[in-house]
């Protein structure tokens, strides 16, 4: 059963053991979330890949960033959603445990909670243009369910989809599907947003390989978050370097957190099952390609000469060095071996109408009354790091507002 003093017990055992630098200035320790930071002596791999980005880079190498005193810089000891026993952590881990939910899907010790397993959102239902319910389908039946006071959407990805279906959005996409207008309003579904994703691959000290074992919780080795190198601000992190061993070979997973590329979400039909066209417009915009490219001429390249110094065995195999040296076979090696996460955000983005928004500052929808929307989907501006700390802070932030609401 989680209590806040287990879980400081445990992250005192975890210190006591690892030699720990958590810092309760900028970490809290009573939450339900774990996050594991990576013991401080790094395996060799993350400790020479650190020393050659922060070489390459001339940017030091940090302990903490999450620190907002060192956001920049390169660091062995990722902090990542897991128990202190290695497990995933999630908001379904650390908020729906036994201890919050039973098995019946009902708030256990009296709390009022009711969770629907096996059930999918069909359309918000609405009076005038008032929230009022929510139609399901809740084990192959539609049923409808009632709101007292508001009903909240947090179906990420499929938030602006629900939304859609519900009335809300592009009147001649909607009418074109014969949903009748609730609200019109062109932002929604666009301005959908993700990162970039490109690799290098490098051979690796296979005595390197076998020595990351120490770590068996190790989801990643070494990284860096570093300046956007097409900008002058050497404070904001515009990239974020993964270091992985995968397949025998060590991986750099290259993220470019600055995109100007936004694509769109649209409803095919009515059919609420019908899955929807996105199109994420990955380097639509030719900054970005720009950028990656970049990436690869002043982050990568550099890093590999270093690496190399430092061990042999280190080697770049993909892309070749002559491929970052030439720009057009460069922007083939990008588009060709492009890759895909999840940090999709802003389909349904936080600003006012006129500026393409789809919520107001408290995360309530334009043009109608009592609906909100609570995750990524309302990012305002795209996240430099990994999103869902983001989501995390729109539910926590959202929940607290409302809370104030009410009691007001
Ligand atoms: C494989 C993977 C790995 C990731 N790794 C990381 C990571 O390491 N670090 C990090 O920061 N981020 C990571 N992310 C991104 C992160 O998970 C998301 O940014 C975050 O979960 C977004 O939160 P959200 O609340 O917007 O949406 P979600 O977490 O997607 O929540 C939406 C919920 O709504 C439900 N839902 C959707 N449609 C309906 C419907 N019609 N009816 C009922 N329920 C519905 C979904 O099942 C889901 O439970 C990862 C994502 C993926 C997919």
């Amino acid at each position: 059963m989680w209590s806040p003093d287990r879980a400081i017990e445990s992250f005192k055992q975890l210190e006591r053991f690892f030699g720990e630098v958590y810092n309760p200035k900028f970490h809290g320790f009573r939450g339900r979330l774990s996050i594991r930071q990576a013991p401080a002596n790094p395996p060799a791999v993350a400790k020479k890949l650190t020393t050659a980005f922060a070489e390459a880079t001339g940017i030091k190498i940090l302990d903490d960033y999450n620190n907002p005193l060192t956001p920049i810089g390169a660091f062995t000891r990722w902090q990542l959603y897991q128990k202190p026993t290695g497990e995933r952590e999630s908001a379904s881990t650390a908020f729906l445990s036994p201890d919050i939910v039973g098995p019946n899907g009902h708030g256990v010790h009296g709390r009022k909670l009711t969770v629907s397993y096996r059930t999918t959102a069909l359309r918000i239902l609405f009076k005038g243009r008032n929230a009022v319910g929510v139609e399901m389908l809740k084990e192959g039946k539609k049923v409808r369910v009632f709101a007292r006071k508001r009903v909240i959407v947090s179906a990420g990805i499929n938030s602006a989809q629900l939304l859609m279906l519900s009335g809300i959005g592009p009147a001649d996409n909607l009418q074109e599907a014969g949903i009748p207008v609730v609200f019109h309003n062109p932002n929604v579904g666009k301005f959908l947003t993700n990162h970039t994703l490109n690799n290098a691959v490098f051979s690796l000290n296979q005595r390197d390989a076998a020595e990351i074992r120490r770590d068996p919780f190790a989801l990643y080795t070494g990284g860096a978050f570093l300046p956007n190198p097409l900008e002058g601000d050497a404070s904001r992190r515009g990239v974020q370097l993964i270091g992985s061993v995968s397949e025998g070979n060590l991986v750099i997973t290259i993220l470019f957190l600055q995109p100007r590329s936004h694509g769109t979400i649209r409803i095919q039909n009515n059919d609420p099952l019908k899955i929807v066209l996105a199109d994420e417009a990955f380097l639509r915009h030719p900054y970005d390609l720009e950028a990656v490219k970049s990436i690869f001429r002043n982050y990568i390249k550099p890093t590999a000469l270093k690496l190399s110094e430092i061990d042999p065995s280190y080697q770049l195999m993909a892309p070749r060095m002559e491929t970052i040296d030439d720009d057009d076979a460069l922007e083939e090696y990008i588009k060709e071996n492009f890759g895909h996460n999840h940090h999709q955000q802003s389909s349904l983005r936080m600003a006012p109408l006129r500026e393409g928004g789809v919520v107001d500052t408290t995360g309530k929808v334009h043009g109608v009354n009592n609906l909100i929307v609570a995750d990524a989907q309302i990012i305002p501006f795209t996240v430099d790091g990994n999103t869902s700390a983001a989501a995390f802070l729109i539910g926590t932030t959202i929940a607290k507002n409302l809370t104030e609401e009410d009691d007001s």
